[in-house]
């Protein structure tokens, strides 16, 4: 019997598989798509996810190292850095690629196949018919293992979605820009030193000032941005909508991780970090002989997120609060980097 079947191969899936032959675990990855993988994302690696990253062996992948977060909103801009030390905008079929590279150094069995049959039963779990001890499901926001376990808990927030696109022009920050508007954020991360990537956040509900489709629409939210991106590199992906809330974090032989295990919004720049720090955690209580001690580990992880992001969205929710946040966080700095820092040791 092989000791863990992953079901989903994003950066929390093979993170999982790269820690489980680490501790000489058998492990077998089942992913529905092909080869390297794109998806959605604000692709910016925070300092711990570098750091587990590191752990994990995984080569690092070619980006840009930015030194913090700066908020601006219209002629007001505030910033933190990082105290420990840059984080880095990565594509993310770079990092796809470099998880993908160290999976297959550690000989990891990687299944490309869509798994609809799974069951669990006391002494293991049967998926496609194989046998395994444990089934960890990295199957991403959707997650429908966790529907099928009855995991899902109701969204307490209005829906928020996403789009991204990558433009050619050097990065002209060293830090994430964040831009906030009425209704959307607008995320700049540095991807390589002639490239950005440009992800906007916003509400389902909210009516966008132009016609087009969604990433164009909401750019004009932001024309002082928008005037510097004339050169699209990459093709437009949405996601979302993002909050999903789980009921526990495990059932039986299942440990979820990742955006599978719950996601609240992309708004902190966090969840690479959180699906490779939830993937080591399963895989060590798995390791360990304590499975049972998984939920406790998660909540530690991702407590602070859930936290932190509930703050901001709250602020961001009234319209009064949000209009005045950079110009008091360019007054108090400290603020913002005691926020970060929290995120960050989390
Ligand atoms: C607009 C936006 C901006 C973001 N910005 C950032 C950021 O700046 N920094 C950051 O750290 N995070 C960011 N995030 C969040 C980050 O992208 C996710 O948290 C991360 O991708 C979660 O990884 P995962 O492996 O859990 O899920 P995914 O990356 O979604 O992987 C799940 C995988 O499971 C596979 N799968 C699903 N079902 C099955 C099945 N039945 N059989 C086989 N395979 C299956 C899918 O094909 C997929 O490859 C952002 C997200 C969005 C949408």
């Amino acid at each position: 019997m092989t000791d863990v079947a992953i079901i989903g191969g994003g950066p929390a899936g093979l993170a999982a598989a790269i820690a489980a032959r680490q501790r000489n675990l058998s492990v077998t990855v089942y992913e529905s798509k092909d080869g390297v993988i794109d998806k959605a994302c604000g692709e910016g690696l925070m300092p711990p996810a570098l750091k587990v990253l590191d752990e994990l062996g995984v080569e690092q992948p070619p980006g840009v190292p930015f030194r913090g977060i700066r908020y601006v909103d219209g002629p007001h801009a505030a910033q933190a850095d990082f105290s420990m030390g840059p984080g880095v905008g990565v594509r993310r079929i770079a990092l796809h690629s470099a998880l993908r590279a160290r999976a297959a150094a550690l000989g990891v069995e990687v299944v490309q196949q869509r798994v609809s049959a799974w069951s669990q039963d006391e002494n293991g779990v049967t998926v496609e018919g194989r046998r395994f001890s444990w089934l960890v499901a990295a199957d991403g926001l959707q997650s429908p293992i966790r529907k099928r376990l009855g995991l899902n808990v109701d969204a307490r927030y209005p829906r928020r979605l996403g789009v991204r696109r990558h433009f050619n022009v050097a990065p002209w920050s060293e830090y994430v820009e964040v831009h906030w508007s009425e209704d959307a954020e607008l995320y700049i991360t540095p991807v390589s030193p002639t490239e950005i990537g440009v992800a906007i956040l916003y509400h389902a509900d909210a009516k966008p000032p132009v016609t087009g489709s969604p990433f164009e629409r909401w750019l004009q939210s932001f024309p002082a941005v928008a005037e510097r991106l004339r050169d699209p590199s990459s093709e437009i992906r949405g996601a979302g909508p993002f909050e999903r809330r789980s009921r526990a974090p495990m059932d039986g032989r299942v440990l979820l991780i990742g955006d599978a295990s719950g996601y609240l919004d992309p708004l902190t720049g966090e969840g690479i970090r959180l699906g490779l720090d939830t993937a080591v955690a399963a895989i060590e209580s798995i390791a360990n002989g304590r499975p049972d001690r998984y939920p406790r580990s998660w909540a530690k992880a991702t407590r602070m997120y859930w936290w932190l992001t509930g703050a901001l969205l709250f602020v961001r929710r009234r319209a009064w609060m949000r209009r005045r946040m950079v110009r008091v966080l360019r007054r108090a700095p400290w603020m913002m980097r005691l926020a970060i820092d929290a995120l960050n040791r989390a």
